[in-house]
């Protein structure tokens, strides 16, 4: 028997065929359409896992489960989205309507949560019963893994990271408030704060690699010109990695979990960012002469989320 995982972006919906061990014996992907009723959204989807399971060589039969990571908040008890914006899919029956075109056990969660538990399972993590994993990328999200099960909150709304309040008078979020902690954390942030630096120094090699275009500037640009010592690059980068720190050291103080996994774009900068990272965040922790969790890279990188997904059930 296999699973399906099913990774539902922004842009494509991934679909994967996941064997009992985790690995993805076929995928494929269609594009992300909103133009259409979320009924024949659904209708695609369980025709792409038909057609995904037919090019491994198996039929409909062998497919244990489905399981589905969405941009949103969804009720795994239920089946129900409650809310995802991405989607427009706002408290819509989910599993009732998928099992018409696909009848088997569906579950959803969360793209991160689902993320989390694939990286304890089968990634960096594995073998651990509690590990928290951040997604670094335009925003700053996380996954919670408490004794080895998603912990998304009473009321599914929990693991918002990145919109922790940093700065009562910070920076605008896109959620409405300001200073949240993903203003600081995330590659936006990184660029935003690249961006302001090079305006006062256009000599940096930030701009440089940018082709001396400001609206270039990537994270990799910061951390490119970081690596070879560009001085303003490097204040950016340190200023970065240290409210990194902080919200490294923010989720030990709350939870203590025995790893805390990095994923996402930024991640990519490997032990670039993780060796200060690793040297900066104990500061911030309350009990820090006590045996601290190490922050780790995830390792499935885009497999993560049909691989997560297909453990749900
Ligand atoms: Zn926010």
């Amino acid at each position: 028997m296999v699973k399906i995982g099913i990774d539902v972006g922004g842009t494509g919906i991934k679909v994967g065929v996941v064997s009992e061990d985790y690995q993805i014996i076929q995928e494929d992907a269609i594009p992300t359409r909103t133009d259409i009723p979320f009924e024949e959204q659904l209708k695609l989807m369980a025709d792409c896992v038909l057609s995904t399971i037919k090019a491994a060589g198996l039929t409909e039969d062998d497919i244990e489960s489905v399981g589905v990571g969405i941009p949103g908040i969804a009720s795994a008890r239920t089946g129900e989205v409650i809310k995802c914006t991405n989607m427009g899919w706002h408290h819509v029956p989910f599993r009732d309507v998928f099992t018409k075109y696909l009848k088997k056990p569906v579950c959803i969660d969360n793209d991160a949560n689902v993320a989390a538990l694939a990286e304890s399972v089968a990634g960096v993590s594995a073998g651990t019963s509690s590990s928290v994993f951040i997604p670094i990328g335009t925003g700053i999200g996380s996954g919670i893994i408490l004794n080895g099960k998603i912990w998304s909150g009473a009321h599914h709304i929990g693991g918002e990271l990145g919109h922790v309040i940093f700065d009562l008078d910070g920076v605008p979020c896109t959620c409405g408030n300001h200073g949240c902690l993903e203003r600081y954390c995330s590659a936006t942030a990184l660029i935003r704060m690249a961006r302001e630096a090079v305006e006062k120094n256009p000599e940096s090699q930030i701009m440089q690699l940018a082709g001396r275009d400001i609206s270039r500037i990537e994270a990799k640009t910061v951390f490119d010109a970081a690596r070879n010592k560009d001085e303003v690059a490097l204040k950016v980068f340190y200023h970065y990695t240290d409210c990194l720190a902080q919200a490294v050291a923010s989720v030990i103080n709350l939870l203590d979990p025995e790893v805390i996994v990095l994923g996402g774009g930024v991640s990519k900068a490997g032990s670039f960012l993780l060796d200060p990272l690793t040297e900066m965040y104990p500061k911030y922790v309350v009990f820090n002469d006590q045996p601290l969790p190490p922050v780790k890279i995830a390792v499935l990188g885009s497999e993560a989320g049909m691989i997560g997904a297909a453990m749900l059930s």
